[in-house]
C-alpha cells in the first residue's frame, strides 16, 4: 500500500499572513515530495484541544506561531535544550508517537548571521533592542555564539530585568540615555522590537554614536530595510535583514516531517520578497 501523504501545518492566531506555507510548498515541490503544508487558525482557547489531536488527525507535525509558543512547550511531552532554556517553542513533530517541541528560531537567527555576517561570532558585546518573545530567542544565540556582554534596552524595564534574571550572568539592562554609550562600543546590535515594521512607529533610537565595524541586524523584515538597517548602512555599517532568519528557522522542522533538509537559496529569498512586494 503507498504511504500516506504527510501533512503538515502551521498554527497561530491569527495566521493568514504567515509565509510559512509559501517557503514549505516551495521544498515541497523543489523534492518532489507527496506531502502538504497549510495554515490553521487555532485560537488561545482551542490550542490544548489542537495538540491533544494532533496525531489521530494524521499531521505529522507542524510550526507554532504567536499566541502559542509558549504553550507548545509545557504540552510537548519532549523538548530541546533551546526550547527549555527560551521557553517557547516554534516547532512540533512526532517520533515514536510522542510530541517534541524545538526553538529554532534562535538557531535562524544564528544561521542568518552566519550567511549574512561571517565573523560575527568572534564578537564579544552586543546590544539588543527589545525584551519580548523574539528577543528571547535572540539572547540564547547570543549567549551559544560566545557574547559575553549583553545589553538590553527596552521601553519596559521590567522586561528587560526579567530577561536577564532568565539568561543570568554577561545579560544586564541599560537605560535608554545609556544606549549612546553601549553603541560606540558593540560588536553587534539587533533590534527585536516591533518599531520599524510597515505601518508600526519608525525606530525611535539614537545611533549617533554607531561606530561602522559594528554589525547590525533587525529581525523585523517587512520591510526588508527597516529604517534603522538604513540609517546603519548610511554609517557604513555591515547590517543583516530579517528575511533569512524566517527562511532558516524553516528548516529543522522541514527535515522532521519529510525527511530531507532543504536548503535556503537565493530562488527562495527571491519567491518570498515577491510575495511581499506583491502584497504591499
Ligand atoms: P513582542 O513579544 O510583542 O515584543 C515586542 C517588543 O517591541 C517589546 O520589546 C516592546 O517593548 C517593543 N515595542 C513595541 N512597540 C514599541 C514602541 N512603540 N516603542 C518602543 N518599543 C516598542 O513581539 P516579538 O514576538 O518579540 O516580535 C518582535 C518583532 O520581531 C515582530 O515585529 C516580529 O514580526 C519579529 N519577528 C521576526 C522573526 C523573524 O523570523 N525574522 C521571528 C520572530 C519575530 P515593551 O516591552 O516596552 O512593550
Amino acid at each position: 500500500m503507498a504511504e500516506r501523504a504527510r501533512r503538515a501545518f502551521v498554527c497561530g492566531w491569527p495566521v493568514a499572513h504567515s509565509r510559512s506555507p509559501l517557503i514549505h510548498r516551495y521544498w515541497l515541490a523543489e523534492h518532489d515530495i507527496d506531502g502538504s503544508y497549510d495554515a490553521v487558525a487555532v485560537d488561545p482557547a482551542g490550542f490544548d484541544d489542537f495538540v491533544g489531536g494532533l496525531l489521530e488527525a494524521g499531521w505529522a507535525g507542524g510550526n507554532v506561531t504567536i499566541p502559542h509558543k509558549e504553550r507548545a512547550v509545557a504540552l510537548a511531552e519532549r523538548r530541546d535544550a533551546a526550547a527549555e532554556r527560551i521557553g517557547a517553542a516554534n516547532t512540533l513533530w512526532f517520533e515514536n508517537g510522542r510530541l517534541h517541541a524545538a526553538n529554532t528560531d534562535w538557531s535562524g537567527f544564528a544561521a542568518n548571521l552566519d550567511q549574512g555576517a561571517p565573523g560575527w561570532r568572534e564578537g564579544e558585546r552586543a546590544v539588543v533592542l527589545g525584551a519580548g518573545g523574539a528577543a528571547r530567542a535572540v539572547i540564547h544565540a547570543l549567549q551559544i555564539a560566545g557574547y559575553r556582554h549583553i545589553a538590553i534596552v527596552n521601553r519596559t524595564v521590567e522586561r528587560a530585568q526579567a530577561l536577564a534574571a532568565r539568561f543570568g550572568d554577561g545579560v544586564g539592562v541599560a537605560p535608554l540615555e545609556n544606549l549612546g554609550g553601549l553603541l560606540a562600543d558593540c560588536d553587534l546590535l539587533v533590534n527585536t522590537t516591533s518599531l520599524g515594521m510597515d505601518g508600526a512607529p519608525g525606530h525611535a533610537f539614537d545611533l549617533d554614536r554607531l561606530g561602522d565595524r559594528t554589525i547590525v541586524t533587525d529581525i523585523v523584515y517587512v520591510p526588508l530595510v527597516t529604517p534603522l538597517l538604513a540609517q546603519a548602512a548610511a554609517r557604513g555599517c555591515v547590517t543583516v535583514d530579517g528575511l533569512g532568519m524566517l527562511l532558516h528557522q524553516a528548516v529543522p522542522g522541514f527535515e522532521a516531517w519529510f525527511g530531507v533538509r532543504p536548503q535556503v537559496t537565493d530562488a527562495l529569498r527571491a519567491l518570498v520578497v515577491a510575495d511581499m512586494e506583491k502584497n504591499k
